[in-house]
This record gives structure tokens, C-alpha cells and sequence, in this order.
């Protein structure tokens, strides 16, 4: 029969410990949390090959007398919980009495302390949980906590410490939350001969932020303020031309207390709805304050996740208070110009006055840096229909589809591109009657008002002549005929570009309609990967380096993946604090800011989670590469490469998705053809005549 043994308290802490202290940055948590919790102006934190080492805590506040000092490193012991009630409206950050117990319990612990009023200091020193006698001591006001070689009991969980960089960074992360819960202390955090940040107590949350985060984030900080007497809440949202491609910039805190919650976090997401594009979290920095008996803090160990007791109420508060804010906020000058290009006001790209009487805006000479501006003034152009102006006007084309008499309204401000005719010169070829002239027209004038700022256009005015040469520009077409050029698809002997999007060709067995960016994208990620795999891709390497400010973690990952990095052409060299320095980067890339494709990468990185495999991991940043040096949907394309890109497609086996895996092109047989257009019999054998 088993015995049931009663556990000796040293292994019931370790076991705690277990639970609460899981690394550096664990222990760094709850000793930061005991400086506030003692009313410290002033806090300290050092530590030494990423707290693996050393890590010790130093600070200004209330002390602990030497009485006391056993009873701080025993468990369930606290001063902060004065009477059984208070446990149900919390006011510290601690209130467990449990971390100094189950961190002594596996460590060396050197606690000097001296109270206020008290003559001298006292020490005590603990290891792996055995307590020695309070010693006298000389010290300063307040109390240093040190640990050493975490871990040096529990072989299992120091083997599964990560590099130092890595804990370095996660510290980093647990200072950065402490400090900015708490702008109204000043706080240091140094390593061995370093100090990383000194930050003096500040009235303004924005400072401390800045300090942080750098210009990036905020110069672009919207304040937020709301009180309805019970649920205060202020802090930041970010404009969302700042976004990040996962939630870890979302600052939460709940009455002094960094928290993560689903529900708030949904709640961001929501009052950013439109404002961001699918898969993009925004950046904010909200404090919330509410009546402690609102609130069970006691539902997670390390208290990092909560329960409200009206969580509703305090989901919709979130989400009004930013939303009133957006609102009365001119977010369309903040979303607007993505880039300097986008607000050029000669891209006239609007396609909304049908018949323009003047001359198109050919004389802009966008770069290529502003086609992907460009292509993004198109699509909103054409997003910003109203619903009932579409319905209006897809009823007038019904009716006339139906009748045959009014005439159809202008398919371009139903979708912001016309109707395709690719052979307007010669209609017969597709056995059409020719098109209604003055309608042809003006399809072809908005037509040259949407594609007419495409650098395509521009840059090389004759090519596109030529191309279009062959299917003759005889007929005369009004205001198209002023501008040949402007007006013709991409046409090459393998097949045309439609709607700026697909490329329409044939195969020895029907149609194929060829999604231009899957294509392009797929044919980019095979041949990297191929350049990654044989001489290393092409890089280009920056005149002056460009700082990018990152997230501690996202520094971390960064470094950690420094080889990784440096095998897709990305070169970066860590710079103090949380800024790394990117040297060179993929040439191919070069439309790219270097911040934004640093990123980019770091997020694949981080959401690659926990030890991923290498393999896996370059093939995610390859996806990504190749996903963002692709032509987008929107592109204008030259006749050549439409050519080019439809001879690639044959290069490769597996062209048919993309590397998100959709599909890169759709087929229509012939049969299929044909049977849709009832050339079968019913059972797909009796041939109608040709
Ligand atoms: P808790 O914070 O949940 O009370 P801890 O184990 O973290 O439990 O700390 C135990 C007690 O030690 C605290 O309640 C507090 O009285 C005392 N203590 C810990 N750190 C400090 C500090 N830096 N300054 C003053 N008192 C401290
Ligand atoms: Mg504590």
C-alpha cells in the first residue's frame, strides 16, 4: 500500500516555484512587483549573462525589519493582506506571500534590508531553501534582493533556459511592463557594464513610451480618455498607419497591473475594423481603472490573466472609447498617404467622373517606388463605392441587358475598371457587334484615367505603342483615340493582362486565367530558394545603416536568428537598447524600407513559435520575400511581362498555388468550354455546328 506522506515545505516551494518562477525574467516579475508593492521611488535592476548568473533588484522602499526577514522568505507569509477580507479587493501587486519562498527555494538569495526608523541593516541569506540567521548588515534605505544560479537545484528547468540573449530579452520585456505601469518611478536596468535604460520619473505616459518604442510609435499616439464613474480608462491608440503583424504591442493595464485578455484584445481589434488590414493588430497602450471588487486577480498564477465580474461592461467601455476617439479623429489623414506617393495629387486615381473633357494625367512620372502607392490609390478607390450607388447601378444594367434600349450605364464606377475589349480596333475577331461608340469611349477615358498614372505608361511610352500596333487603333474612338497608348491591354503573343489582375492564356487543352500575383510570387519563392540554396541571395548593402527600434522580444528573435537572418540577405548588428542596426538586405527587396522588411521577417520568426525548426522557418521567410517583392493584383503590366511571366509559368511543375496555397490559376478545358456554352448535347456528345 502507498504511503501518504505530508511534503517538507522546501520541496512544496519548489514545486510552487514550479509554477511561478519558469525563468529569469520570472524572478525578475515578482521582485520588480515587491519594489512597487513597497512604495519605492527609485528601482534598481542588474543582471548578468541574461539573470542566469546574478540577478539583483535594488530599491528605495519601505523595507524589511530584521524580525520580519525569515517570515519574507517563507511561504504563504504576507504583509499584504492585513485581514481575511482583503483578499477580495486587492490593492498590491502581490498578495500570494509566495514568490520570495519558492524563488529562495531554488537559488541563492542574498536579501539586505533596512526600515526606515532602524538603526542598521539586516541580512539574510538563503540557499535552495535553507534559511541561515539574520545578520547585521550596513546598507542604504530600502532593500536589495540578489539571486544567484537559478536553478542550481532543479537540473530539468536550467536545461531549459535559452541563450542569455534570449532571457535578456524576455527580461527586458518584464522591465519594460513594470515601467510602463509605473512612469512615476525611476528606474535603471543595467547588465555587467552597461546601462541599458535610465529612465526618470516623468508626469507624461508619452515619454515613457517614446523612450521605448522611439518616433515610430510615439508621434503617432491618439489619447484616449473615458470615465463613467466606476471604469476609468486612458492611455493611447496608435494611428493605424503604425500596426504590427501580431498583439504583443498591445499594453494593457489594470490598475497598475500588465495584463493579457482576450477579450480586450478583441475588443482593439474591433474599434480598429476597417482601419486595418486583415492579419494586422494594432498598437495601443490603455489603462484601465476599476473598483478592486470588480476584479479577481486570483485566477493565474504569475496574475497575468484576470476575471472581471462584468466583463461585458467593460469590453464595450474599450471599444466605445476608441471609437468615439477615431471618430472624432481625422483617421482618413492618418490611414491616407502609406507613403509620401500615395497623397501625390496628380495620380488622379479616382474613376468616378466618367467622361473627363480634358487631357488624362499622363504627365505624372511616378519611380517605380510609387507603384505599390499607386496600386493601393486604386483599390480604395474602388472600395469606396456606396452599396446602393452599386445596386442602382447594376439594376440599370439588367434593364438594359433586358430591353436593349436605354443605354447601360458606365461599368467603371461600378468597379472602377471597364468592361475588357482588348480588340476595340478590330471587334469582329470575337464575333461581337462592334461596341456602342460613345460608351466605348468613355470606358476608355476612365480606363486611362485609372491605369494613366501607371509608370508603365510612362516610362516607356513606345513599348507599349508597339504592343498595341499589331491590333491597329484604325477605328475612331473619341477621346481614346488622343491617347493610343493609355488605353491598350497588355497584350502578348501568349495571352493578356484583365482588370490589372489576371493574365488570360490558352493550353493545348482550354483557357487558363492566371492570378498575376500568385504567379509572380511563386515564381519569385522558387527561384530564392534556389539562390538561397546554391550562391546566396543578392544583397544590397546600406550607405548608413538603418536603425529599426524593435520590441524586446522582437529584438531577441532577431538576434537569436542573426544567421538565419543573414542566410536570406538581412544583416543585422544589435545597436544598445532595443535598437538593431540593419547593414544590407535582399536587393530584390529594394522597394522595400529595410525597418519594414526587418519586420516582416521578425514576424514570421516570433510566429513560428517556440524552436522552430530551421528549415521550416527559412521557408517562412522566403514565403514572405517572395509575397512581398511580387507584383500586386492592380499592377499594370507591359506586354513583355505579361510574356515574361506567362514563359515562367512553364518553368516550374507546381505552379498551380501559390505558396499560401491558392490557386494560382484556373483552368477551362475546352470541352468544359464548350459545354458551357451548350456546343454539347445534353449528354456532351451531339456537336452543335461550329
Ligand atoms: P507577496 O508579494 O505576495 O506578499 P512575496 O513572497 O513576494 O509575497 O514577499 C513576501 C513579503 O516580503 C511581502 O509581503 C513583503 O512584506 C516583503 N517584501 C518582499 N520584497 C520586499 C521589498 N522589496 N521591500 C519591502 N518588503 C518586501
Ligand atoms: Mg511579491
Amino acid at each position: 500500500m502507498p504511503i501518504i506522506r505530508q511534503l517538507p515545505s522546501n520541496l512544496v516551494n519548489q514545486i510552487a516555484a514550479g509554477e511561478v518562477i519558469e525563468r529569469p525574467a520570472s524572478v525578475v516579475k515578482e521582485l520588480l512587483e515587491n519594489s512597487v508593492d513597497a512604495g519605492a521611488r527609485r528601482i534598481e535592476l542588474l543582471i548578468e549573462k541574461g539573470g542566469t548568473e546574478r540577478i539583483r533588484v535594488s530599491d528605495d522602499g519601505c523595507g524589511i525589519s530584521a524580525e520580519q526577514l525569515p517570515l519574507a522568505v517563507t511561504s504563504h507569509a504576507t504583509s499584504k493582506l492585513p485581514d481575511d477580507e482583503s483578499l477580495f479587493h486587492v490593492g498590491t501587486l502581490g498578495f500570494r506571500g509566495e514568490a520570495l519562498a519558492s524563488i529562495a527555494s531554488v537559488s541563492h538569495m542574498t536579501i539586505r534590508s533596512r526600515v526606515a526608523e532602524g538603526q542598521e541593516g539586516a541580512e539574510l541569506r538563503v540557499r535552495g531553501g535553507v534559511i541561515d540567521p539574520v545578520a547585521p548588515c550596513g546598507c542604504p534605505d530600502g532593500t536589495s534582493i540578489e539571486i544567484r544560479n537559478l536553478f542550481f537545484n532543479t537540473p530539468v528547468r536550467r536545461k531549459f533556459l535559452r541563450t542569455p540573449q534570449t532571457e535578456r530579452g524576455h527580461i527586458a520585456e518584464a522591465f519594460t511592463r513594470l515601467a510602463l505601469a509605473n512612469p512615476h518611478i525611476h528606474m535603471v536596468l543595467s547588465t555587467g557594464d552597461k546601462v541599458l535604460h535610465d529612465l526618470p520619473p516623468t508626469e507624461r505616459w508619452s515619454d515613457r513610451i517614446a523612450t521605448f518604442f522611439g518616433g515610430e510609435v510615439s508621434d503617432s499616439l491618439i489619447s484616449l480618455e473615458s470615465d463613467d464613474g466606476q471604469i476609468r480608462i486612458s492611455g493611447f491608440a496608435c494611428d493605424p498607419a503604425v500596426s504590427r503583424g501580431n498583439n504583443r504591442m498591445q499594453y494593457l493595464f489594470l490598475n497598475g497591473r500588465f495584463i493579457r485578455d482576450r477579450s480586450l484584445q478583441h475588443a482593439l481589434g474591433e474599434a480598429y475594423r476597417g482601419l486595418l488590414m486583415v492579419g494586422r493588430f494594432p498598437v495601443c497602450f490603455v489603462r484601465l481603472s476599476i473598483p478592486p471588487e470588480m476584479v479577481d486577480v486570483n485566477v493565474h498564477p504569475c496574475k497575468l490573466e484576470v476575471r472581471f465580474t462584468d466583463g461585458g461592461r467593460i469590453y464595450s467601455r474599450v471599444l466605445q472609447t476608441l471609437r468615439h476617439r477615431f471618430l472624432s479623429t481625422d483617421m482618413t489623414m492618418r490611414v491616407g498617404p502609406a507613403s509620401p506617393a500615395g497623397a501625390e495629387p496628380t495620380n488622379n486615381a479616382v474613376p468616378n467622373n466618367a467622361v473627363p473633357n480634358n487631357a488624362v494625367p499622363n504627365n505624372a512620372t511616378p519611380s517605380s517606388q510609387n507603384l505599390p502607392a499607386a496600386a493601393v490609390a486604386h483599390s480604395a478607390s474602388v472600395l469606396g463605392m456606396a452599396p446602393a450607388t452599386e445596386a442602382s447601378q447594376r439594376q440599370s444594367v439588367i434593364d438594359w441587358a433586358r430591353t436593349g434600349s436605354a443605354s447601360p450605364p458606365l461599368p467603371t464606377s461600378l468597379t472602377g475598371v471597364p468592361d475588357f475589349q482588348p480588340f476595340e480596333g478590330q471587334a469582329a475577331p470575337l464575333g461581337h457587334s462592334p461596341p456602342n461608340p460613345a460608351t466605348a469611349a468613355a470606358d476608355l477615358s476612365a480606363w486611362e484615367q485609372t491605369v494613366g498614372s501607371s509608370p508603365h505608361d510612362t516610362a516607356n511610352p513606345h513599348d507599349t505603342a508597339n504592343a498595341a500596333s499589331p491590333h491597329g487603333s484604325t477605328e475612331p474612338l473619341g477621346e481614346a483615340n488622343r491617347h493610343p497608348n493609355a488605353t491598350a491591354p497588355a497584350i502578348s503573343h501568349l495571352g493578356f493582362q484583365v482588370h490589372n489582375r489576371y493574365l488570360v492564356t490558352q493550353d493545348e487543352k482550354g483557357m487558363v486565367v492566371v492570378d498575376q500575383h500568385a504567379l509572380h510570387e511563386r515564381v519569385l519563392y522558387e527561384r530564392i530558394r534556389h539562390k538561397v540554396l546554391g550562391e546566396g541571395i543578392e544583397t544590397q548593402r546600406l550607405l548608413v545603416p538603418e536603425p529599426v527600434s524593435l520590441t524586446p522580444a522582437e529584438q531577441t528573435a532577431a538576434l537569436d536568428a542573426k544567421e538565419l537572418l543573414d542566410k536570406v540577405g538581412i544583416e543585422i548588428e544589435p545597436f544598445g537598447g532595443d535598437t538593431v542596426l540593419v547593414q544590407s538586405y535582399p536587393a530584390m527587396l529594394s522597394n522595400l524600407r529595410p525597418s519594414e522588411v526587418l519586420r516582416q521577417s521578425l514576424e514570421s520568426i516570433i510566429s513560428a513559435g517556440k524552436d522552430p525548426e530551421i528549415r521550416d522557418l527559412l521557408d517562412h521567410l522566403l514565403h514572405t520575400i517572395a509575397c512581398k517583392a511580387a507584383i500586386k493584383a492592380g499592377d499594370r503590366l507591359a506586354a513583355e511581362e505579361v510574356t515574361s511571366l506567362l514563359e515562367q509559368r512553364d518553368l516550374y511543375q507546381d505552379t498551380h498555388h501559390c505558396p499560401h496555397g491558392r490557386p494560382t490559376a484556373l483552368f477551362f478545358s475546352r470541352d468544359e468550354l464548350d459545354r458551357m456554352f451548350g456546343r454539347l448535347g445534353p449528354r456532351g456528345r451531339a456537336k452543335l455546328p461550329d
